[in-house]
């Protein structure tokens, strides 16, 4: 018998954060962006982050309607207490890696289209 497995993990970079960081468990958490350089110098912690698109967000940030793509300054109007994390991607790779092995250990070929 032929299995065909399609998996796509569910909100992937906002669950490695939370995975790093269990203190965010259960909040809206919103993965987005990147810190400019100039933006460095800057000391309140909402303007670092408020330019760019959302990456990806917790469920918990869903449901204030905020998904990937839209604005940060506008998923930041709807959920100003959210946690607003920048783009990790060097650790999304990590774990992407790790995840494709565990999914080598059942399946004879593996197809590999996206980081998850
Ligand atoms: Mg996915």
């Amino acid at each position: 018998m032929k299995v065909i497995l399609h998996v796509d993990m569910d909100s992937f970079f906002s669950a490695i954060e939370v995975r790093e960081n269990l203190e965010l468990k259960g909040l809206p958490v919103i993965v987005g962006g990147r810190i400019q350089p100039e933006e460095e110098k800057l000391t309140k912690e909402s303007d670092r982050k408020i330019r760019g698109v959302v990456s990806t967000c917790s469920y918990e940030a869903r449901e204030y309607g905020i998904h990937s793509a839209m604005a940060l300054s506008q998923a930041y109007n709807l959920c100003p207490d959210a946690t607003l994390l920048p783009v990790n991607m060097p650790l999304y790779k990590k774990v992407s890696t790790e995840l494709m092995s565990i999914l080598r250990q059942y399946v004879d070929k593996l197809e590999q289209v996206s980081i998850d």
